[in-house]
């Protein structure tokens, strides 16, 4: 057998190992069950492709996307790997086959749902296997965020290959999600090794959305370096990446729905450049080996914490400082509050909790490393120095008042008003439309002036992002479950104000 580090040296040219790789590795040699949970970037491919050389026999590896197979397999067979993938898309299926019963290949890739066909597990039988390799194994949680139900076939053809140690890897598991990993896999609780999540070259900063286009411009011109700009659709990336082209820079677009040739081009282009942005849906970035990526920016909300951390991580991987924006609007809540309630009703809960971390971390006066960290279970001081907040600590407000006198004002209204003609009726602006509904009469009416006016906007945003405003089809906004407690007084609303308001609302109670 050879030393896991002369294969590390000889076939991938790196001097050391880095991290948890070589626990994960003592362990997978050991035969040891094991779920390493490490973070985008640290390496996890390692720990199952150095025992494949290091073992007899082939390293089984469950991949749940076969374009994110066939990168692997392309930079496996790019160092000397002797590695093939086997999914009803390849065309020399019959040639994998005769190499893997002949033990002429280290790694073998495979999709989950192969693990129910009772042929390829008789494959399997008629092989030496040394190892299974579970990638992305979050997929078979259905607390992760991203459950898929194939990845369940998996637990009996591994207990059916009892002697084959398994290695379990995710990037994206909290203390809950792991410990079911773990469980569903069949991997003992102290067969887990957890890698530090902290990525300390990554400076966060989250504001809200005023104008989408305008704060990604601004961005661009004062942001150099290769980066990624997320939008939510692919019309979304369109337009965007048309609108920053005219800023100068070198902008592309990247999608699904793009022509796989442009696909491919846009993301080499971006790959070799020094100065690009590439606009993209989220499924930009799998894969993709890119170290310089000096910033990440998320035109919306991304789908979990999660999500936003394995996103954000594709910036700095060479450790240089990197920046991660995020611009968050109430109505990204709104759409995935309205998403959750299309689940299965099993599932609901465990996305209401998701949601909620997620507004817990755009609405914090707080560290957002911190609120990261923890997260994922672990331990983090009060201020990390390097994230917006910690940078220029936000002022916070009670603007209790002012969200009691904006629900007044929906209800008394008859709960059927956009936020623009409510604050309207609030500061007592007299329109045409708010004489013959007759709201000049309302007692609400002009009921907020001075300092308090600059906090209607934030409310509005505030109320909705915690559901105790909703707005209906036509825009008019309703109560939700989280109205009453603020009318009662029985909860608070604090708000986060960037500094630079804070500021311009002091010069004005000066002058
Ligand atoms: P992950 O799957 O955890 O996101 P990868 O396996 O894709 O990460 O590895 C990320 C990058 O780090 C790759 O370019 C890989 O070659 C490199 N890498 C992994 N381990 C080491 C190491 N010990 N020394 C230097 N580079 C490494
Ligand atoms: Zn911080």
């Amino acid at each position: 057998m050879q030393d896991p580090r002369d294969i590390l040296r000889k076939t991938f040219g790196f001097p050391d190992f880095r991290g948890v790789q070589p626990q994960v590795i003592a362990r997978v040699m050991a035969g040891a069950n094991t779920l390493a949970v490490m973070p985008t970037g640290a390496g996890k491919s390692l720990c199952y492709q150095v025992p494949s050389l290091a073992l007899e026999g082939t390293c089984v590896v469950v991949s749940p996307l076969i374009a994110l197979m066939h990168d692997q397999l392309r930079a496996a067979e790019a160092v000397g790997i002797r590695a093939a993938t086997l999914t009803s898309a390849d065309e020399n299926r019959d040639e994998t086959i005769a190499r893997f019963r002949a033990g002429e290949l280290d790694l073998l890739y495979v999709a989950p749902e192969r693990a129910s066909n009772e042929s390829f597990r008789r494959l399997l039988e008629q092989a030496r296997l040394s190892l299974f390799a579970i990638d992305e194994a979050h997929c078979v949680s259905e607390w992760g965020h991203d459950f898929r139900p194939d990845y369940r076939l998996l637990r009996p053809l591994l207990d059916r290959f009892e002697g084959v140690p398994r290695l379990a890897l995710t990037a994206t598991a909290d203390a809950h999600t792991r410990a079911d990993i773990a469980e569903q896999l069949g991997i003992p609780q102290d067969g887990m090794i957890v890698a530090g999540f902290d990525r300390p070259n990554i400076r966060y900063a989250i504001a809200p959305r005023e104008n989408t286009t305008r704060q990604i411009q601004d961005l661009l011109a004062e942001q150099p370096g290769p980066g990624i700009v997320y939008a939510q659709s692919r019309a979304g990336v369109d337009k965007l990446a048309a609108t920053l082209a005219a800023g100068g820079r070198r902008v592309l677009p990247y999608h699904a729905g793009l022509d796989p040739q442009v696909r491919r081009r846009n993301q080499a282009a971006f790959v070799a450049s020094e100065d690009m942005v590439i606009v993209a849906t989220i499924a930009f970035g799998m894969g993709i080996d890119k170290p310089d990526v000096r910033f990440v920016a998320h035109a919306g909300l991304p789908k979990s914490i999660e999500a936003y951390y394995q996103e954000t991580g594709r910036a700095g991987r060479d450790g240089d400082p990197a920046v991660a924006h995020l611009f968050w609007g109430a109505d990204d809540f709104a759409r995935a509050r309205q998403r959750i309630g299309e689940v299965e009703p099993a599932r609901q809960p465990g996305e209401r909790t998701r949601l909620a971390a997620l507004g817990a971390l755009v609405e914090t006066a707080g560290c957002r490393r911190r609120i990261l960290l923890r997260h994922f279970g672990e331990d983090a001081p009060e201020t990390c120095g390097n994230c917006d907040n910690c940078l220029s600590p936000p002022a916070a407000v009670d603007a209790s008042v002012v969200a009691q006198k904006f629900l007044s004002a929906v209800f008394r209204t008859g709960m059927s008003f956009g936020a623009g003609y409510i604050e309207s009726i609030l500061l007592g602006q007299s329109t045409e439309r708010s004489m013959t509904n007759g709201h000049e009469a309302l007692s609400v009416f002009g009921i907020v002036s001075g300092e308090e006016a600059a906090l209607i906007k934030p409310v509005a945003r505030a109320l909705l992002l915690r559901d105790a405003l909703r707005a209906n089809e036509h825009g008019g906004l309703e109560f939700g479950p989280g109205a009453k407690p603020i009318l009662k007084g029985a909860a608070d609303v604090k708000l986060v104000l960037p500094p630079k308001r804070e500021r311009r609302g002091r010069r004005g109670a000066a002058g």
